[in-house]
């Protein structure tokens, strides 16, 4: 039979307990949402829904094209604008998810006959992107600077290092001051993704990059998503503009994809001004996450300190995790949870998404619904 090798593997699956299903989640949830990725309580402001209302009303419900034949719109041109001066990068280019965007950078930039060296912990889009590549993978070590530097050692061509800034699995930061000094050591080009640290660190959430120094570097490439802190849809590529003209060029999740919706790319302009004129934001929602933390530890709960708005908390295995997501959901609170495969390291976790808008009682309430329900 057709596909008979997909029951087989469902059956596997079902054995060991990791069958994923989709729920859809009601408009008005009843339940206290520490799971989702709106860091910063924008995705339903009423200036990012009315600035996604607009764009739809002006340049209609989708781009039309790709964004080299009718897909570009003056708000993505405008997007793109605010959103490099923001983060303190020379140009940028919008995509029509983080995904598109990781798979972009990583491919344009590692052509036949280079070496791209990927931290362990990197996110699935760009180890996606490194398969993509004409470029040969190196996996290092995560978080491990004298790792990349012995892989560039190796190596005589071009090269690129390419990072998460901040892991979405346990919600640690890279160090990326001295991946950039390795990489300057060795001529190499420093791809990062900031999906979890755009609206979160640097100044008024200008991203991990913009803390870490390297804003407006000439061998410095940014991705980011609109999709977490910005409350939208859709990604983008921060960089030289040298850099992002290739991508324009090069580039294929931009070249045949369909440009990102008017919708999208104006909730995301909205959102950013937002930040402008809210930057509290920001610290904001590492004080929740600090403030999560603190509060786990005491109540005597293995979590991982925060450097962002991630919090992971350590199950004791994969079947208990599952339990303990569960419990929590008939309790009132959504909590993220990660097991493998989804996690390469065999560790499963609770996740736990600080959001700048949640109130003191509301981090109390959680943390105590973790406490009463861990396994
Ligand atoms: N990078 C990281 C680190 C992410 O966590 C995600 C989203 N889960 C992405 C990229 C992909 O972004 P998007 O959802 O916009 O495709």
């Amino acid at each position: 039979m057709a596909f008979g090798w997909i029951d087989e593997q469902a059956e596997l699956r079902r054995r060991a307990g990791l069958v994923r299903t989709l729920r859809p989640r009601p408009a008005e949830s009843p339940l206290l949402d520490l799971a989702s990725n709106d860091y910063l309580g924008l995705a339903r402001h009423p200036e990012v829904t009315e600035g996604a209302a607009r764009a739809a009303r002006t340049w209609g419900g989708g781009a039309t094209g790709s964004r080299l034949v009718t897909g570009t719109t003056e708000l993505h041109a405008e997007l793109e604008r605010e959103l490099a001066d923001f983060c303190g990068f020379e140009a940028a280019l919008v995509f029509s998810s983080g995904y598109a965007a990781n798979l972009a950078a990583v491919t344009a930039l590692a052509p036949h006959g280079s070496l791209i060296v990927s931290d362990a912990g990197n996110h699935a889009s760009l180890i996606d992107g490194c398969r993509l590549a004409r470029g040969t993978t190196q996996v290092v070590a995560h978080s491990e600077p004298d790792a990349v530097r012995k892989a560039l050692h190796t190596y005589d061509g071009p090269a690129v290092v390419v990072s998460d800034t901040v892991f979405s699995v346990d919600g640690d930061a890279a160090p990326l001051a001295r991946f950039a000094e390795v990489c300057r050591e060795h001529g190499a080009g420093l791809v990062v993704d900031d999906a979890h640290g755009l609206g979160v660190l640097g100044d008024g959430g200008r991203g991990a990059p913009h803390a870490a120094g390297l804003a407006g570097a000439d061998d410095v490439v940014v991705t980011v998503t609109l999709s977490k802190s910005f409350g939208s849809q859709g990604g983008a590529v921060l960089g030289p503009a040298r850099v992002i003209d290739h991508l324009v060029n090069a580039a294929r999740t931009f070249i045949f994809d369909t440009g990102l919706a008017p919708a999208a790319a104006g909730a995301a302009l909205a959102a950013l001004r937002l930040l402008r004129r809210e930057p509290e934001r920001a610290a904001r929602a590492r004080m929740v996450a600090s403030e999560l933390h603190t509060r786990l530890t005491a109540a005597g709960l293995e979590a991982v300190r925060p450097d962002a708005a991630v919090v992971s908390v350590r199950a004791p295995s994969p079947e208990e995790a599952v339990l303990w997501a569960a419990d929590c959901r008939a309790a009132g609170l959504a909590v993220g949870c990660f097991r493998p495969p989804s996690v390469p390291d065999g560790i499963s976790r609770l996740r736990l998404t600080a959001r700048a808008d949640l109130s003191e009682g509301q981090i109390e309430r959680a943390v105590r619904v973790i406490g009463e329900t861990r396994p």
